[in-house]
């Protein structure tokens, strides 16, 4: 069972990640932990990939593929896994073809879970944060028990600028742009799979778990 996850930010993509690696006992491979495990190791293209972090620059393509490649190597992954923000580009996503091929194995599924961007906006600038202690809320999914004060110490809770209504329909906009020519490209392999994740949690899970029971 090799899957890819996918959807923007907001649309519950770890919550499902946590359902689906439950349910399946593959691991999920998120690109930070990958990353933390290579240079944990030390391997060559771990301290490679934290020389580039240690600057403040982007790890180019050829060490991340190489630093997933050691990955799905692994035992762990052998009867399946689960990808999680990675690929993130079109070329990682051809480059990740190649690799998976070389290895004889190919992607089941990408499981994209779809909301409506306006209703991500919703979600995402819902956020409160205490400036005292730190603690978040959300208006809608774990308000307060007063409205527009923290619980524990009666502060005054804030809207960070990343919450904002424009920084998130940007932010939006500028992930969406990446992703839909990602999203094309397994969409003509016949790999892509859309899922409504505006339902209930448990629905969208279970519409997953549907497409996921016809491997086999
Ligand atoms: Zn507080």
């Amino acid at each position: 069972m090799n899957l890819i996850l996918m959807g923007l930010p907001g649309a519950g993509k770890g919550t499902q990640a946590e359902k689906i690696v439950e349910k399946y006992e593959i691991p999920h491979i998120s690109t930070g932990d990958m990353f933390r495990l290579a240079i944990k190791e030390g391997t060559e293209l771990g301290q490679k990939a934290k020389s580039y972090m240690d600057e403040g620059a982007l790890v180019p393509d050829e060490v991340t593929i190489g630093i997933v490649q050691e990955r799905l190597n692994k035992d762990d992954c052998q009867k399946g896994f689960l990808l999680d923000g990675f690929p993130r580009t079109l070329a990682q996503a051809e480059a990740l073809d190649d690799l998976l091929s070389n290895m004889n194995r190919s992607i089941d599924f990408v499981l994209h879970v779809d909301v409506a961007k306006e209703k991500l906006v919703e979600r995402l600038t819902g956020r409160r944060i205490c400036p005292k202690c730190g603690t978040t809320y959300h208006v809608v999914f774990n308000p307060p028990e007063v409205e527009g004060v923290c619980d524990k110490d009666g502060e005054t809770l804030i809207q960070r600028e990343d919450d904002q209504p424009s920084t998130v329909s940007n932010r939006l906009e500028v992930n969406l742009e990446q992703t839909q020519p990602m999203l094309d490209f397994y969409a003509d392999k016949g790999d892509l799979v859309t899922i409504n994740g505006s339902q209930e949690i448990d629905k969208v899970f279970s519409d997953i778990d549907e497409k996921l029971k016809t491997i086999s």
